[in-house]
């Protein structure tokens, strides 16, 4: 997808797939410098084949942007296929092992099969059809949104298993580490941030896969079509806020560890490195979270029964915010979601041109994007521990009240501007907030072992299971000697 020249502005895309009616094939042509396609995975050195967006030309007229199935190398020998020239991007800020790469086409002949013609399709005679919705196209970007809130967890769990681990070792003036205030925020409210994440980051996994099955079925395809648009909603803003916080979370746990997190032994180097791209990757985040509140306004301006999004049009009356009630702490975000996003859309009503306004309103919708996503990441974390035992639901709904809490303060401006919040209140939540992270300390070890990473996947000396923090690394440096 990505070239050189853009990735965002999809829509800038120059590779071109023009047909040929008479031999019944596409040429696939890359006709400038910034048209080569840039960053695309395993194309480097390794990729027989790739599926390139392309601009679909017939008969001298652009139908837009599609998918087409391209040979890049012989599957004997791996030797280029004539007029496609590939190769490796050379040294990259992480992800070493991935084999990233650029591709120029010149004049590449396919035939007219090599289309993914699916939902949009080209007749031997050229005859063209779009197809039912033009964001099918982008489908598969819904998917790699959803793994990269998978690839947050995994990874930002397992920098947590070390730093909780090391910081539950580690003893300094007769403290556990752990036992200082400051440390134990940074990391219970990190601890309540990963436990959400997962559990909404499943949960989406989950109804995705199932709402993509009625795709394959002709009577529930237009029900296909309606779920789509909350999909591409919901993945983009997650994605965006997600990533983010999971580089939140990174950081602080690298913080959490002094000097030993600079040793590439104790892990957390590695995963920082890695893990940079996936707020740039599959989507860059500003960019997400522009796609997630676009929709927004579209259905405040016109409600959809049965959306996701129909509580954005819902009437509150006096949102009297409870500190210790998490239920209380979602109503005020679903309040504060539709406000801001009433407020935003009539401001850049009065300001005329759209394209001026929305520019000039940029980090208020960015804004907007934010409150709705921690209200969807706070519902769907409480919903889904409803039906655990009631042993586990008690320190699982701590986990869910810090987050709440810890939203609430740190987007404390936002609820004091609207009313919703007193600035007497922010000293009550900070109280309980500390008083939380103290209980959850007492089970901080369990939760994360919880996350059942072996110490082969964790990688760090100072995060294995055995707790034995000094021994595994200066063994690890002998070793080396
Ligand atoms: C390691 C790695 C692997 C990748 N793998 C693949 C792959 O396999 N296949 C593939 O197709 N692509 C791949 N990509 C590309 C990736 O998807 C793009 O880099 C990403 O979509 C961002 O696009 P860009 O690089 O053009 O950034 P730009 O769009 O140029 O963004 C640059 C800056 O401008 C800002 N910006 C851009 N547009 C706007 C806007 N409308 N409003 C406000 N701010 C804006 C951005 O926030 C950003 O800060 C990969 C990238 C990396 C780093």
């Amino acid at each position: 997808m990505t070239e050189l020249g853009t990735s965002s502005f999809l829509r800038g895309s120059e590779t071109t797939a023009t047909f040929d009616q008479e031999n019944d094939e596409f040429v696939i042509h890359s006709p400038t410098l910034t048209s080569s396609k840039w960053w695309i995975g395993m194309s480097g050195h390794t990729a027989t084949h790739t599926v390139a967006l392309c601009n679909l030309i017939i008969k001298n007229e652009r139908k837009g942007l599609y998918w087409f199935l391209i040979p890049l190398r012989s599957q004997t020998t791996g030797m280029l296929q004539p007029g496609v020239s590939a190769g490796s991007l050379g040294s990259k800020a992480g992800r070493h092992g991935l084999d990233s790469g650029y591709i120029q086409f010149s004049k590449v002949r396919i035939p007219r099969e090599n289309m993914l013609m699916k939902w949009a399709t080209v007749q031997k005679d050229g005859t063209f059809t779009q197809p039912k919705n033009l964001a099918l196209s982008y489908l598969t970007l819904i998917s790699e949104r959803v793994i990269f809130l998978n690839l947050t967890y995994y990874t930002t769990s397992q920098a947590l298993t070390i730093a909780i681990r090391y910081n539950c070792s580690r003893i300094q003036n007769e403290k556990k580490l752990i036992d200082f205030q400051s440390q134990q925020h940074r990391l219970m409210t990190s601890l309540s941030m990963v436990y959400a994440n997962i559990l909404v980051s499943k949960e989406v996994y989950n109804s995705w896969e199932k709402a993509q099955e009625l795709q394959f079925n002709p009577e529930t395809q237009n029900e296909f079509l309606m779920k789509l648009k909350d999909f591409h909603a919901i993945s983009s803003g997650l994605k965006c806020w997600i990533t983010w916080q999971g580089t939140e979370i990174l950081e602080t746990c690298r913080r959490s560890l002094g000097g030993h997190a600079y040793s590439a032994y104790t892990g957390i180097s590695t995963l920082i490195e890695d893990f940079g791209v996936s707020t740039t990757g599959g989507g860059d985040n500003i960019v997400m979270a522009q796609q997630h509140v676009k929709l927004l306004l579209s259905y405040l301006l016109k409600p959809k029964k049965g959306s996701e999004f129909e509580y954005l049009t819902k009437s509150h009356q006096n949102v009297e915010l409870k500190i210790l009630d998490s239920n209380s702490i979602l109503n005020a975000f679903e309040f504060l979601s539709g406000l801001l996003l009433k407020k935003v859309g009539m401001k850049m009503k009065r300001e005329g041109s759209l394209k001026e306004a929305w520019n000039n309103n940029l980090m208020r919708l960015v804004e907007c994007s934010k409150i709705n996503s921690i209200y969807y990441i706070l519902k769907s974390f409480k919903q889904s521990i409803e039906h655990c035992d009631n042993k586990l639901k008690i320190i699982l709904s701590n986990l869910v009240l810090l987050y709440a809490l810890h939203n609430l303060y740190e987007e404390r401006t936002l609820f004091m501007e609207n009313n919703i919040l007193f600035p007497k209140q922010t000293d009550e939540i900070l109280t309980q907030i500390f008083s939380l992270c103290k209980e959850l300390r007492r089970d901080a070890v369990v939760l994360v072992d919880s996350f059942d990473l072996p110490d082969f996947v964790i990688k760090s000396e100072i995060g294995k299971f055995d707790g034995n923090i000094y021994e595994n690394y200066f063994n690890k440096i002998k070793s080396h000697l």
